[in-house]
């Protein structure tokens, strides 16, 4: 079954930051990939825009590097490299200042989609956006990208939606979350809502909890500063962490459109009630066989910034009163792993008897690495004897029915630059779902503060502090292991 592709209008994508980490890495391979896959028009182009003081010719030069280092190639895709690189441009460009704009502006088609992707930090979101428009860049079909961080607490996240709406419709504002861009993101709606077999049983009557982990192997090298001020609770829970527990636990939206899913999401996030602290655990990783402690890389010998959080929070509303979700999230720790899992109820009764033992389904979602959905029954044990039970994953990783060729799903970056140029904000973060996410995280991090609370040390490859598997010890639960 080959997946179909639909090619997209054609458009005029510059990239403020061109030049930078996630553009070379990510944006340039997700949108080659893209042309490999023959979703571009004939004439679409991009732009790389940045400070750098680089001739188009060197820019092309960067993008194939690290396209060789970033896009796994076939025979063919070497082929389209330079078809490609054709239709990549640059300029020089200074956010701050006049220079370069007029340049940029001479190079962009008229009546076309126009996409600016603020590859940048948000400091320049602003200044960006006002010579947008100061340059007379923005039509009807212009679309902006901005990337996270989206703020730092609320007052910084309000400030910053309301210099972007000072210049641009809420309709032209894709705030990126790339966790929302997986396939199998996308799935667990589909699994959701299109099958009658799951919905009955989404609720606190069938559902004991629902555990969320995002787990790490990486440390925090190449990004000390940023991390020393921001943690894992603004890096990681705040953003990546919420989104996911919206999807699990909202509410069916009339449809699958934009605004009708994002409204569904921002109930949950409003319904949260703010978190006691003694379910939450901070940690940070201490010095081990794989590298150096958290506090040994940073700058602050004493620092208490998180590299680790666990925490349980409730969804106050009819469908979710009484059924936890326990979030976790780190770095360093033993395996790279981002899985959700829904852990039902035992049985009421069981008629097998006490040897049989407790058997409960569980419906697990990995994000990374391979992507699938796995359900766990119930089975009887093989062979003669006693009616022994035993707990199988029914796999559905698709592999067989979907076949080879949809083995490697599309990177979330390349499903989510092509919403932007098809105008679908489904995957994108509403402003107000921006801000809610920050009003309910700000509260435990000004409790930390106002506590002088120090994170607790974990060993780099663990599976985090102990404490966190007391979290759960304490409502006589536990954790599923993080395997890769
Ligand atoms: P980077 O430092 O590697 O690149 C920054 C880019 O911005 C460079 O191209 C630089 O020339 C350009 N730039 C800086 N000042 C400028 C100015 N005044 N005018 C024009 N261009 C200017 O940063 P990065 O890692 O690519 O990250 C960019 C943004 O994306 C940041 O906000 C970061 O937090 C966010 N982000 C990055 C990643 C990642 O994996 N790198 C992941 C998620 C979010």
């Amino acid at each position: 079954m080959v997946s179909r592709v639909i090619p997209v209008d054609p458009f005029d994508l510059v990239i403020f930051g061109g030049t930078g980490d996630l553009a070379q890495r990510k944006i340039l391979p997700a949108l080659f990939r893209r042309y490999c896959a023959g979703q571009w028009p004939e004439d679409a182009q991009i732009i790389g825009a940045a400070r750098g003081d680089h001739t188009p010719d060197e820019f092309r030069k960067m993008t194939a590097e690290s396209l060789r280092q970033n896009a796994p190639m076939r025979a063919q895709d070497v082929d389209a490299l330079n078809g490609f690189l054709q239709r990549v441009d640059y300029v020089s460009l200074d956010a701050l200042s006049a220079e370069g704009w007029q340049s940029l502006a001479k190079k962009l088609k008229e009546n076309r989609v126009r996409a600016f992707y603020f590859s940048v930090g948000p400091s320049l979101f602003g200044p960006l956006a006002e010579r947008i428009r100061l340059h007379d860049m923005a039509s009807e079909h212009t679309r902006i990208v901005v990337e996270k961080p989206f703020g730092h607490d609320l007052g910084s996240a309000r400030a910053l939606n309301a210099t972007l709406a000072a210049h641009f419709d809420e309709g032209q504002i894709y705030r990126i979350d790339h966790y929302l861009g997986k396939e199998t993101v996308q799935n667990l709606m589909a699994v959701r809502f299109g099958n009658m077999l799951f919905e009955p049983l989404w609720n606190s009557q069938y559902v004991d909890h629902i555990q969320i982990t995002v787990a790490e192997t990486v440390g925090i090298d190449g990004r000390e500063d940023y991390y020393e001020r921001a943690g894992a609770m603004r890096d990681m829970v705040q953003n990546h962490l919420m989104q996911l527990l919206c999807l699990i636990a909202m509410e069916p939206p009339a449809k699958f459109d934009p605004d009708a899913v994002r409204d569904e999401k921002l109930k949950v996030i409003r319904a949260l009630d703010p978190v006691e602290p003694h379910h939450i655990v901070r940690g940070q990783f201490a010095a081990g066989p794989e590298g150096p402690g958290y506090r040994d890389v940073v700058s602050n010998p004493r620092s208490t910034t998180e590299s680790y959080v666990a925490l349980r929070a409730h969804v106050s509303n009819w469908r979710w009163a009484g059924t936890p979700f326990y979030l976790r999230t780190g770095k360093r720790l033993v395996a790279r792993s981002s899985v959700i899992n829904v852990m039902f109820k035992d049985a009421p009764h069981s008629i097998f008897g006490e040897e049989a033992g407790r058997h409960a389904n569980a419906l697990s979602i990995r994000l990374q690495p391979n992507e699938g959905i796995t359900l766990k029954v119930t089975i009887k044990e093989p062979g003669p004897g006693g009616m022994r039970l035993i707990d199988v994953p029914l796999d559905m990783s698709f592999a067989e029915a979907l076949g080879p060729e949809n083995q490697d799903p599309p990177d979330a970056y390349e499903r989510l630059v092509m919403d932007v140029i098809r105008g679908n904000q489904t995957l994108f973060m509403r402003g107000d779902e921006v801000e809610a996410a920050w009003a309910w995280t700000d509260p435990v991090i000004a409790g930390w503060q106002a506590r002088g609370d120090v994170p607790k040390p974990y060993d780099s490859g663990s599976t985090g502090p102990g404490d966190a598997e007391l979290l759960m010890k304490r409502d006589g639960r536990r954790w599923q292991g993080i395997k890769p």
